[in-house]
């Protein structure tokens, strides 16, 4: 299908102005340049997915940082929750894998991503899976393991998220920090979380062996802390 005829989902919308956009979205219209530089270019997102996407800074510094750190044998990135896009095109603009994998469920999200993806010219460079990210890695991608690094920016929900000065990760919604865990237990050796800022940094040290290391990086955009990369394993951050 040609770029001119394709058609979004009913759920899908390129917002063009302030009045179209509903009242818990405008906050996040003022900032669509820095969620997407390439906006404007018909950038796709259902309203959902206006929470969740990295702005792109911060995706391209994430996307630096493992591509500079990630262990040579290293070649496959899969993205767990791709949302609408803003990590998997970053990673795919990184140039230092050889593919990259985005996994969504949400079929009207991957949509988004697909397309946003095309905009920014690295469809090509993109294996899309529409599914559920613990099947599609434990019956598709299991193989990979060896070979992959997996990055995982699960849905931040849970008792106090929003509130609480320090976030129980052990109470994430739905996916805690242990389920999480334990369903890429294959990829823990080369695995990155993107977690809230507030995230309780004892409980991440505490899931770490004592011969293991493991690096927290805060991504920052004009002096806050937007999240937090924790680097579990093979990773080399300097
Ligand atoms: P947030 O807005 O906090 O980032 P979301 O609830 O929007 O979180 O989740 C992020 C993305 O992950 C969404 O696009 C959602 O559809 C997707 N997602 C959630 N669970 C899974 C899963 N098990 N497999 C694949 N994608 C998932």
């Amino acid at each position: 299908m040609s770029e001119e005829t394709e058609e979004a989902p009913p759920d899908v919308h390129h917002y063009q102005d302030r009045s179209e956009v509903p009242w818990d979205i405008q906050n996040y219209w003022a900032q669509r340049y820095k969620i997407f530089s390439k906006f404007d270019e018909g950038i796709w997102l259902t309203d959902d997915a206006w929470f969740g996407v990295t702005p792109e800074p911060v995706a391209n510094k994430i996307a630096e940082h493992m591509a500079s750190s990630a262990p040579a044998g290293c070649s496959i990135l899969i993205d767990a929750f791709a949302g609408a896009g803003g990590n998997t095109i970053a990673f795919a603009k990184s140039g230092r894998w050889k593919r990259v994998y985005g996994i969504e469920k949400d079929h009207s999200v991957l949509q988004c991503a697909k397309h946003n993806a095309k905009i920014y010219g690295v469809q090509d460079k993109i294996t899309w899976f529409e599914g559920d990210c613990f099947e599609i890695l434990r019956n598709q991608l299991k193989v990979l393991a060896p070979y992959s690094a997996i990055f995982a920016s699960p849905p931040w929900g849970g008792p106090g998220y929003r509130s609480d000065d320090v976030f129980n990760l052990r109470k994430m919604e739905p996916y805690s920090l242990q389920f999480l865990r334990s369903e890429f237990s294959l990829f823990t050796e080369n695995m990155v979380l993107y977690l809230p800022r507030t995230s309780n940094l004892k409980q991440l040290a505490m899931e770490v062996k004592d011969d293991k290391k493991v690096m927290v990086m805060h991504y920052c955009m004009e002096t806050s802390s937007k999240a937090l990369c924790v680097y579990y394993g093979g990773f080399n951050m300097q």
